[in-house]
This record gives C-alpha cells, structure tokens and sequence, in this order.
C-alpha cells in the first residue's frame, strides 16, 4: 500500500482520487475489528510508531494509539511538554535521533503549517500527518470522507458544506481536498473574518449566510470553534456567532432536504440556549423596525403644481403628486382627489424625495439636556430630511442590540423623520474588541462606526471590514491618525500659526484614508468614509474608485462653504473635527461632490451645550448643529452659484445617502413609502439659532442670508413639518 500511496501521508491536496479511494476501501474491512472480542489484527505486527505530539491534543492522540494498538503496532508516545522538544530541541534533532532509532513510523502533530513534510523530507521512516498548523488534517478528513460514504453510499454528486472557522481549520482544508477529488461539490460558509483569502478559487460556493448553506447543502460539517479565535478579535463572541452561524434546530427545520450534520469535535455547548433566548427579545425588535411608522392612518393628500424632481428616475416634470395610504400613489397631470382628500398647491415650489442624513449625533442616551431623539429628529423634519442615521457615541455608546433597539424605539415614538441606527464598530468605542454586528443589525443597525474616535488598530479596521461584509452593511470611517492630530484644535495652517492655536494637518485625515482604502482593497469590505475634508483625500478616494475599491465617502454643508479663517476671532462655532480647511480643499471638495467622487451630503449634526462652546478655543468642545441649515447652506452656496444643478443637489442628499447605507427612501417611484420633501426656493431667510427645533444653537451659520428652506415634510405620508408662513 505504501507503494501505491508514496512514503509519507502528509496531506490530501496531493493525493490522486485513486489513492484516496484506496485509502479509504482499505480502512473499510478494519472498521469491523472494533465489534470484535479480542480487537486487534496483525496488519502492523512488529512495527514501531512514534506519537509525536508537539499539541497537547489527548483526544487525538488516544485515537492514534487505539488505532496503533488494535493493529498489532509498537507504540511510543512523545509529548511536547516536559520533553526535549520543550527544552529547545528542533525539529531537525528530532528527526536525527528518530532516524537513529529506526522507527518505522511517525505520527506527527505540530503547531506550524508544513511541519509534517519537513519531517517527511529528513527521515526514511513513514510519517503520517495528525494535523500541522491550518495545513491539514488529513487522518480526520478520511474519517469525514468515510462518514460520509457510508451514510450516502457515495460521494461524487453530494453538496458538502463546511461551517465556521474555515481560516484556522487544518480539518476544513483536507476536507475540501478530499471532497473535491472524489467529485463532490463543496460549500463553505462563516464569517469573512474566518474565511482565507481567494478561498473559491479553490473550487468552493462561498455562502455568508447559514441559512443558504443549509437550503443548498445534503451534508453540513460543522468546525468546531476555538475559544482563542475570539481573542485576536475575529468574531465578537460566541453568542452572536451561535446567532448568525449557528446550526439551529429552527434554521434546520426549513432545510429542503434530510441533512447529514457532522462535527469532527467537541460542540461548545451552552451558547445555543442564551442564542434562544436572545433570540425571542431580537424578533420582538424586528417587528418593531418593520411595522414601526408606516401604520398611521393618514388622509390622502394630492400637491398639485409642483416641479417634481426624482434623481433615482432622472424625473423632473411640473405636475401632480398623490400620497395615499402612507405611499406615493401616483405621479401624473390631471390624478383626481380622492374623497376626503387634503389638496395642496404647490405651484412654485420643488417635489422631492425626502433628504436623508447618513450623520447624525442625537445625543441620547446619555446627553439628553443638549438632544434628544425627539428633538433631533424634529430639527431633521424641519431641514427636509425624513431619514437620519444615528452615530453611536451615545453614553452608553450603541454597541449592542438592546442599545440599537431603544433607538429605534423612542424614535418611532417620536414619530418624526426616520432613525436608522449605525452600531458601534468595538465594545464601548474603545478599540479592543468587535461589536455584535449580527445581534445590531438584527435590532435595525445599518452600519457600523466608531465616528468620534479613529479606529487605530489596521487589524481592527480590517476585522470590522470583513465581518460587516457578512451583513452586507458599510464601516463608516472617522478618519483621523490620532498621533498626529493630538491636540489640535484648527487645521494646520497660515490661520493657526497666526491666532497661535496647535493645527491638526491634512495628513491626519489622508493616512487614514489611504490605509482604509487598502485595508477595502484587501477585505472586499465596504468603506464609507465620513466627512471628507481635504484636497489630499479627494485624490485618495478618486483613484480607488477608479480601481474598484468599495468606497463612498461623505462630505458636510460647511466643509463644502467654509475655511479656516472662520476661526479668526476664536470663534468655537468654527472649530469642528475634522477643522474647516483651506480653499483649495474646499474647490477640490465641490469638484468632487459634483463627479460623483464623494457620494454625498452628510450634516455631522453634532448638538453641544451652551455653555460647553462658550469657552476658550482650546477647551471647547468639536462639532455643530446642521439638520437645520444644511439644505439651505447647499442651495445658496451651490446651486444658486452654479456649482451643482438643482437635481443633482437633491441626488446628493437623497438618493445617493440612501443608496450608500442601502436604505428604504431617496425615490419618489409609485409604491414607495411617501417620504417627501416640497422645498421653497424662493424665500430667503436669515438663520436665527433661537428659532431652532435642535434643543442647541452651535452653529457658524447664525445671522447668515439662505435661500431655500423645506415648507413640507412628509414621513410615511404623515406631515411631519410644515413651515410657518415666511417673513421676509
Ligand atoms: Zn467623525
Ligand atoms: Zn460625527
């Protein structure tokens, strides 16, 4: 057999069919020694065979023994603790003094991928693999194989799908060998964070979903996961893993097909029953999410005579809007009203898909004296915006399903624009450990962000980025290299150097964006890449696109408007993080917006006390308020400057966020739900902090002339705001 088979068993990948074929006939007649009362044939009589164990792993090494035994062999056993191995001896040492002992065999387990043929390659002897590394394990995939051909009676034509930790796993690499060349078709399914590189190259499906596995698969195997996976940060915990990965009784029962479950160790049991549990509270939330706004009863409402403007359709027509039943019923000349109906003229003014804001701090819970979600999504109403996204620097900061799920409960008790929640990227924004994405996303997250603080760790950023790519949601990215920003308070610059305030340079922000556009590149990962800043990233951002990273970036009303120099003066309302830049950061900026290299408008609505911006430059806190003002800031400084057409504005703060984050909204297709924005462009008005529905005031806009400002607001078809009658 020997002959037929080569010296050593190091691995399955080179490994004929025919061979493994012959290996596994030949195993079959010995499965019948374990029924017999004296178990044990003379098939390895007078031969020796070293156990060399350099894994502490009793369950594998007894099954070796047992086999070793029961087949008549001489059996030494050496352990890597306490022995020589321990006390410095290589590799190489060993295979010599094995050598000089004339072993006929060894049967090696190593740590380090490759050990097995580099022993194979020093001695004469036979060596067998018991699993080198994440190589193979190519013993305990034969095992599988015959598992498998016994069950089935065959295994060319089986679907096969291999579950977990496919990274890790020497056991999930032999397997697909083995698998492959005895003709079965083989899935593999686990986070991306567990999943290598390129790994349907290999001639596997790739399922980022259990439950597609389970619809595809005649036979499960199912890895076992090692606890220390968790603690270099692959996945969260095993909660969520059992959440999204796990083989569940319930996910089994609406499997097409009678599946063959196989798990080659020990479960981690335990995990299963707190998923259940979690399972219950995570529906209850769901349902919320689903049913939550849309179910007010609303009287019809026809606007008629408006400029309809719908970017997701190209669809820019004076004519009439009907809003029936929370949706957009019907878009035409001359739609009758239907009884009872509420009619509006809009003769004048602009019909457009309600704006949606991809950043927003709403403050609660934790800040409630400066916003609430009430307040918040009340000041969103009033800009135009029916959909905000809530970035999770909360305190407690929004790092798990419950804390998502209170957002969106207390804004469907608002009842105002929508909230889609953004879940924190690491437990507690600090870096260390990755967030339940699963569970979040479950509750009615849409992204994931640790906006406030950089993600420092390039580990961390490209963990976040693969095991989001499982949900199919974004990383979105506060681009800041905090060594070099630490302790700024302004852009660096001409300005800075003169009012004597410590620059945060442009480089700060481009470092960041480089690396995560590579650590995108590398993960296939979604990067949204918040409140761009500088020329520098601009260029950045330009040439990924240009080589297919996934990458959308945002970019705020007042980075668009302002300079640095609105510091002069130390006034707080101008210090923001990113800082306001220069004027060829702001041309670049608006270029950029209008070729569609930076996706969209964002506000960065950061609402800060009173009192807390009432202070010295240097101590006063970043940010400020701009649901507000932000269309109105848009429509004056680029619209009516020539910079962006009308209809490009509107894709830019509607269509284009919500295709960023993939939400409902940003349409005014018949059938949508009827988020709605009726803008007036004609009145100008001069921004007065006093007036706004933001419970703060922090802006640099206050005392400015803007035209344009939302007169009507619809969410699901409900009026949400409706502006008072305009003073000039
Ligand atoms: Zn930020
Ligand atoms: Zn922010």
């Amino acid at each position: 057999m020997t002959a037929a088979l080569g010296k050593d068993l190091v691995g399955l990948e080179h490994l004929s069919p025919d061979q493994i074929r012959l290996i596994l006939d030949t195993a079959e007649p010995f499965k019948e020694v374990s029924e017999r009362p004296i178990k044990k044939v003379p098939a390895l009589r007078g031969k020796t065979i070293v156990n060399l164990f350099f894994e502490a792993s009793t369950r594998t090494r007894i099954s070796f023994e047992f086999a070793e035994k029961r087949l008549s062999a001489d059996t030494v056993n050496v352990a890597a603790s306490g022995s020589a191995v321990q006390k410095g001896e290589t590799l190489v040492d060993t295979a010599k003094n094995l050598e000089a002992m004339r072993i006929d065999m060894v049967v090696i387990r190593h740590p380090s991928s490759g050990a097995a043929l580099f022993l194979g390659n020093r001695i004469r002897s036979n060596v067998v693999n018991a699993g080198d590394g994440t190589h193979e394990h190519p013993t305990q995939a034969l095992l599988d194989l015959l598992t498998i051909r016994d069950r089935h009676g065959k295994i060319a034509g089986l679907k096969v799908c291999l579950v977990g930790d496919i990274q890790h796993s020497r056991v999930a690499r032999s397997n697909i060998w083995g698998l492959l060349k005895l003709g079965a078709e083989v899935g593999v399914c686990g986070p991306d964070t567990l999943m290598p590189r390129g790994i349907e190259e290999l001639g596997v499906c790739r399922f980022r979903r259990i439950e597609e596995a389970i619809e595809w698969a005649d036979v499960l195997n199912v890895l076992r996961l090692q606890l220390e996976r968790m603690e270099k940060g692959f996945i969260p915990s095993l909660r969520e893993y059992y959440r999204v990965f796990g083989v569940t009784l319930e996910r089994l029962d609406r499997a097409p097909r009678e599946l063959t479950i196989m798990h080659p160790g020990p479960m981690n049991r335990g995990v299963e029953i707190d998923s259940r549990v979690a399972d219950g509270a995570h529906s209850v939330i769901l349902a919320q999410v689903t049913n939550g706004g849309d179910r007010r009863v609303t009287r019809p409402l026809l606007l008629t005579g408006g400029r309809v403007i719908d970017p997701s359709r190209d669809f820019d027509q004076t004519t009439d809007v009907l809003v029936q039943d929370g949706k957009v019923a019907a878009i035409g000349a001359g739609l009758g009203s239907p009884d009872g109906a509420d009619v509006r003229d809009v003769r004048g003014r602009v019909v457009a898909p309600g704006l949606v804001d991809v950043h927003v701090h709403l403050r609660e819970p934790g800040n409630e004296d400066v916003e609430t979600i009430a307040s918040g999504t009340r000041a969103a109403a009033a800009g135009g915006f029916t959909a905000v996204c809530a970035m999770p620097n909360t305190d407690p900061v929004t790092d798990n399903q419950a804390a998502v799920g209170f957002i969106v409960r207390q804004s469907v008790r608002a009842g105002l624009a929508r909230v889609y929640p953004i879940g924190a990227i690491s437990v507690g924004q600090k870096g260390e450990q990755l967030s339940e994405f699963g569970e979040m996303v479950g509750a009615g997250a849409v992204a994931v962000s640790d906006d406030g603080k950089p993600v420092v760790s390039s580990h961390m950023m490209r963990t976040a980025l693969e095991y989001a790519r499982s949900f199919g949601i974004p990383v979105a990215d506060h681009c800041e290299e905090p060594n070099l920003s630490a302790g700024g308070v302004m852009h660096e610059g001409l300005v800075a150097t003169r009012l004597g305030l410590k620059g945060i340079p442009a480089a700060a922000e481009e470092i960041m964006v480089g690396r995560d556009l590579l650590l995108a590149g590398l993960t296939g990962g979604h990067i949204h890449l918040c409140h761009m800043s500088t020329r520098g990233s601009v260029e950045l951002i330009r040439r990924a696109k240009e080589q297919g990273i996934r990458v959308t970036a945002e970019v705020t009303p007042h980075h668009l408007t302002l300079t640095d120099h609105a510091c002069e003066g130390y006034d707080t309302h101008a210090k923001m993080n990113p800082p306001l830049r220069e004027a060829a950061d702001v041309a670049a900026l608006r270029a950029a917006l209008k070729q569609g290299v930076i996706d969209c408008i964002a506000s960065d609505h950061a609402p800060h006390a009173y009192d807390a911006k009432e202070a010295a430059f240097d101590d006063a806190p970043f940010g400020i308020v701009g649901l507000e003002t932000a269309f109105a800031v848009a429509y004056t400084e680029l619209v009516a400057a020539g910079v962006l057409t009308l209809a490009e504005l509107i894709a830019r703060m509607s269509t284009a966020p919500a295709a960023v984050l993939r939400l409902p909204g940003g349409s005014l297709k018949p059938g949508a739900a009827a988020d709605v924005v009726v803008l007036d462009l004609t009145t100008r008005w001069t921004v007065d902090p006093t007036t706004f529905f933001s419970k703060s005031r922090n802006t640099p806009f206050a005392g400015r002339t803007l035209t344009g400002r939302a007169a009507l607001t619809l969410v699901g078809g409900s009026i949400v705001h409706e502006a008072v009658a305009a003073t000039p």
